[in-house]
């Protein structure tokens, strides 16, 4: 086997593990806690060494996905240290005098693929789970929401109404936003959308053109 290839192997092996490690506990506490990114710089560099072995391996594959709401609304996401499992993003969305609107607003597909869950989970923080399969090992997962409006086996579309944002858990008290993963072989990875990298701790706002 080419050393460059055995290389390769090892560092997504290395990435792999430590993605398991997290539990996909869901939310190990309520959102909006940012985290302070100074205080980790030594994490953050060893994650990013493991990142950059898997990436190349990825990005031949992973579906050009977009922001999951609809064309033209901005939202502000955010990965904040410590959030659960690592590299997933919590979305919020603001009305114009800066306070949070974001109970009921619609979830739309990333990418379009098969509805592999729907469900509300009582095992885990997720509360009401959407899981999204696009091909190639990748899944994208939609928690806490209010309401699913498609169920497991359908075929979706990029641009989908799949649900609701809401703040539904079985675990933990929280307040509405959307939980938003991309997995790849199982593992949730930092996040590409709209050709935008996010990378850990990263608090920035999005606007959608899903579906313009
Ligand atoms: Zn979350």
């Amino acid at each position: 086997m080419p050393r460059l290839q055995l290389i390769s192997m090892a560092l997504v092996a290395s990435f792999t593990a430590a993605c398991a490690a997290d539990e996909l506990a869901g939310e190990p506490a309520a959102s909006g806690a940012v985290g302070d990114v100074s205080d980790d710089t030594l994490d953050v560099s060893a994650e990013q060494a493991s990142l950059a072995g898997a990436g190349a391996a990825q990005e031949l594959t992973r579906p050009a996905f977009k922001v999951p709401f609809l064309c033209d609304q901005t939202w502000q996401g955010n990965n904040w240290s410590g959030h659960s499992p690592a590299h997933s993003i919590d979305w919020n969305h603001y009305d114009a005098n800066g306070s949070p609107d974001d109970y009921g607003r619609r979830v739309v597909a990333s990418a379009g693929g098969t509805v592999l869950d729907s469900y509300y989970s009582t095992s885990n923080g997720y509360g009401n789970v959407i899981v999204i399969g696009h091909g190639d090992g990748w899944h994208t997962r939609y928690a806490h929401l209010s309401e699913r409006l498609v169920s497991k086996g359908d075929t979706v579309s990029m641009g989908t109404v799949i649900g609701k944002v809401g703040d539904s858990s079985a675990i933990y008290t929280l307040s509405p936003h959307l939980h938003y993963e991309q997995i790849h072989d199982g593992s949730v990875v930092v996040s590409v959308i709209q050709g935008v990298t996010w990378s850990d701790y990263t608090k920035r706002n999005q606007t959608s053109n899903n579906g313009c």
